[in-house]
């Protein structure tokens, strides 16, 4: 058992939190936003994810697990994961002023401790923040010798928002980028309950581990929609050409290639824009990249075109079936449905908008001028179209009646679609 102190409860800090303290460590999370802490104190957490609750409500009760607005309540902790986040600049480069102000926290806590600790970063971090930025702002706040008196490591997640607890209890593999074997064997001891294959590695290695996946998972889905495309336009099903390129060995049956409205998210836009800002730094060319990022720009408008041809928009009440960026998850940063809903206002249209988890989140969030359904099904007896934006499975269970159909992320089986089926954007 290790004691945890985890900076940041976010999605990424809050999975880490719970899980932990469900595998028996002892943990406490630290964020500077009162409600978050409120919550997991009373076993609750304020966002969602499936299986989330339950963890945090029974590691609570058993005393495993508790949260503070107060860094200098973890100041036994053993282990320190900052997990805050790593937002966008103007220039596509990543905000560090989280991570740097997490690590002088932990710096100023910890002034007069004599045992040894380990600093980690688990967010997303451009190659050199846990040795330039991380590391020597432990040392000024704390006096102490990295190295000596505390080790630096990287461990970044890979966890998928919606599968959020699965995937970190089940990892596909835990890298730990380490300043020395001795603040990586801590580490490695921490993640011994999570199962998953190990890669140990340099700091900037594994820092760059997570651009380089999310990266390729991006380019992966926009060149599936560059495929898929293709495909409607020449009357081809996507869906078995890409069964069939995924039978060849090179190519995983597991390989990202989803078509449709283009990725979102809080991590795949920006992580693909922090790492090129990187690359341009370097006087590098990033024509993948940027090819990526300009294809997914334009996908979601091609499902407006293609109701557009079917329908003047002017006046039509829209139905957005999801609002979230996936399913399974409240989260609406970058969500592909807030294009669809802001191009649809720019063409007069009006626009009812329902998810069964990210409403709250839209209100909070999104100044745009949508009105919201109470349920899927008022949604649809409420517009005239109806076009699908998120993957909820419930949705497949809706009486669309004789409403026309759009769908911009694959939810009906091409056997079984509604009556008035129009069609997804790329199939
Ligand atoms: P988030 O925005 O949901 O949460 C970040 C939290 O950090 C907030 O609650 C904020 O109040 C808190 N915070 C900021 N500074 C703090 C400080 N000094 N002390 C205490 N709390 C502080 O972020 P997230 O989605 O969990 O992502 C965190 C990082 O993990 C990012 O770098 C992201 O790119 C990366 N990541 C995210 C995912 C994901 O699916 N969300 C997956 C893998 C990696």
């Amino acid at each position: 058992m290790t004691k945890i102190a985890i900076i940041g409860s976010g999605y990424v800090g809050t999975t880490t939190a719970a899980v932990f303290a469900s595998k028996g460590h002892s943990v406490i999370c630290i964020d500077r936003d009162k409600p978050k802490v409120d919550a997991i104190n009373n076993g609750e957490c304020t966002i969602f994810e499936p299986g989330l609750k339950e963890l945090i409500s029974s590691s609570v009760s058993k005393g495993s697990l508790r949260a503070s607005l107060n860094i200098a309540e973890a100041k036994d902790s053993e282990v320190f994961l900052i997990c805050v986040g790593t937002p966008m600049k103007a220039d596509g480069s990543a905000d560090l002023d989280y991570i740097e102000g997490a690590a002088k926290d932990i710096g100023s806590a910890l002034k007069d401790r004599s045992k040894y600790f380990v600093v980690a970063t688990r967010s997303t971090v451009p190659p050199g923040t846990a040795r330039n930025i991380v590391l020597p702002a432990v040392e000024k706040a704390s006096g102490k010798k990295a190295g000596q008196d505390f080790g630096v490591c990287m461990v970044p997640e890979f966890l998928r928002e919606g599968h959020a607890v699965q995937d970190f209890t089940n990892a596909d593999r835990v890298v730990i980028g380490e300043l020395d074997s001795k603040s990586g064997d801590m580490l490695n001891e921490v993640y011994s309950c999570i199962k998953g294959p190990k890669l140990r590695c340099g700091l900037p290695e594994a820092e760059m581990i997570k651009y380089m996946a999310n990266s390729y998972l991006a380019k992966d889905i926009s060149f599936a929609n560059e495929m898929a495309n293709l495909c409607k336009s020449e009357g081809i099903d996507y869906w078995t050409v890409k069964k069939g390129a995924q039978l060849d060995s090179r190519i995983s049956p597991r390989s990202f290639l989803v078509a449709g409205l283009g990725f979102g998210g809080s991590c795949f836009p920006k992580d693909v824009r922090a790492i090129r800002a990187l690359a341009k730094k370097n006087n590098l060319n990033t024509f993948v990249l940027d090819a990526t990022l300009k294809a997914d720009a334009e996908q979601p408008l091609k499902l407006i075109e293609q109701v557009a041809k079917d329908f003047e928009l002017k006046n039509k009440k829209i139905g957005v079936l999801g609002l979230a960026f996936n399913p399974d998850t409240d989260d609406i940063r970058e969500s592909k449905s807030l294009i669809l809903i802001e191009e649809l206002i720019k063409r007069k249209a009006k626009v009812l908008a329902y998810d069964p988890k990210a409403i709250e989140n839209f209100r909070k969030e999104s100044n745009l001028n949508a009105e919201l359904a109470s349920s899927g099904q008022e949604l649809i007896d409420k517009s005239d179209i109806i076009l699908i934006a998120t993957a909820w499975k419930e949705f497949k269970d809706l009486s669309y009646k004789d409403k026309p159909v759009y769908e911009g992320r694959k939810l009906f089986d091409s056997a079984n679609p509604p009556k008035n089926y129009k069609g997804g954007i790329c199939w």
